[in-house]
């Protein structure tokens, strides 16, 4: 059996990500006592039904107070109100640390509510499914995929040492780690996962408007490409909402460039313009083959896909 990193974590907002880090921490051995936060009352029911808490309520600062970690997992813009219900009840030494997909505003809402003596390190795993809730979570979810954290910019010894045992938690529990500043971060999921999203609920939008394409005819001909853009546009609402308001500017910035190349490759469409196209479906061709051989996806398509599997990254 692993260490025991934490004696005690508690976990704010038990979804999809809450419910597997607790899945995951378990089966790793890593941490001891667990204790749960949860707003929805739905959620808990849930969450007590799957024996996912030795302790259960509804009160932030109930379930974090003498947790040697906090890991606050619930949407994007409800960190800044987790973080201050947990904040008077934070023990000196504990880690306080979040998962949400947006580093730069989560990163100062949490600095802003610690107190001080307590270490802050944001997180990012970088792995997911279209679903939420509690029932959602499986203990595989990290494995073998990325966790970013973006560590104030400290260097004191025991902030050091802070950050090494979340990486060693995150490891434990199946996934890579790097570090990164929280701005940057913000920048690479604006390309990686931001935009795809936004493409993608735009595309389904679209689709869903035409009116000289039925809606049967885009369910039964979905697998010339439209099904993999519905299964990313499933993904949750609040959540995605939260993502691009919080992550505006690198939203904004990535889009821009995104609708020049559109432009370029509407031209290069309208005017027969062959190899420009053939030369960015080879480019692009190749950037697939090295996220499968970087181990991040399956060669095969998507299709009979078990939603299970972590192969959407948020
Ligand atoms: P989720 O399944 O929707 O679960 C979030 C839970 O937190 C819900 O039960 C929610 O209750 C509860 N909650 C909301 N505000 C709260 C508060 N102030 N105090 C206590 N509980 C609260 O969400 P998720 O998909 O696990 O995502 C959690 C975080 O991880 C988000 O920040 C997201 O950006 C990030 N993330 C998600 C993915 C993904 O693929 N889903 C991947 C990586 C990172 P209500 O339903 O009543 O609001």
């Amino acid at each position: 059996m692993a260490e025991v990193l934490f004696p005690k974590m508690a976990v704010v907002g038990c979804g999809l990500i809450g419910a597997s880090v607790i899945l995951a921490a378990r089966a790793a051995g890593v941490v001891g006592e667990i204790a749960v936060a949860d707003a929805s009352e739905t959620a808990r029911e849930r969450i007590a039904a799957l024996g996912l808490a030795d302790h259960l309520t509804a009160d932030v600062a109930e379930a974090v107070e003498s947790a040697d970690l906090v890991v606050l997992a619930v949407p994007v813009m409800a960190m800044g109100e987790a973080a201050r219900a947990a904040a008077p009840a934070l023990k000196p030494g504990a880690t306080l640390t979040d998962t949400g997909s947006v580093k730069g505003s989560v990163a100062e809402a949490l600095a802003e509510a610690a107190p001080p003596g307590v270490f802050v390190v944001p997180g990012h795993p970088i792995a997911g499914t279209e679903q939420s809730g509690p029932d959602a979570g499986f203990a595989e979810l990290f494995h073998n995929r990325w966790v970013i954290l973006t560590p104030q910019k400290r260097d004191d010894d025991p902030y050091l040492e802070a950050v090494q045992r979340l990486a060693d938690f995150w490891k434990a529990l199946g996934a890579s780690v790097d570090r990164m500043d929280a701005a940057h971060h913000d920048l690479v999921l604006a390309v990686t996962s931001h935009l795809p999203h936004l493409i993608a609920y735009n595309i389904v939008g679209t689709a869903a408007d035409l009116e000289e394409v039925t809606r049967a005819e885009v369910m039964k001909y979905s697998a010339g490409g439209f099904r993999d853009f519905t299964r990313i546009a499933a993904s949750d609402p609040t959540m995605w909402r939260d993502v691009f308001l919080t992550n505006r500017d690198a939203v904004l910035e990535i889009l821009g460039r995104f609708t020049e190349d559109l432009q370029a490759l509407s031209r290069a469409i309208r005017w027969g313009e062959g190899d420009k196209l053939f030369e960015l479906f080879t480019r692009t061709r190749e950037i697939r083959r090295g996220i499968v051989a970087a181990g991040q996806e399956s060669p095969e398509p998507n299709f009979g896909r078990d939603h299970r599997r972590p192969d959407k990254t948020a």
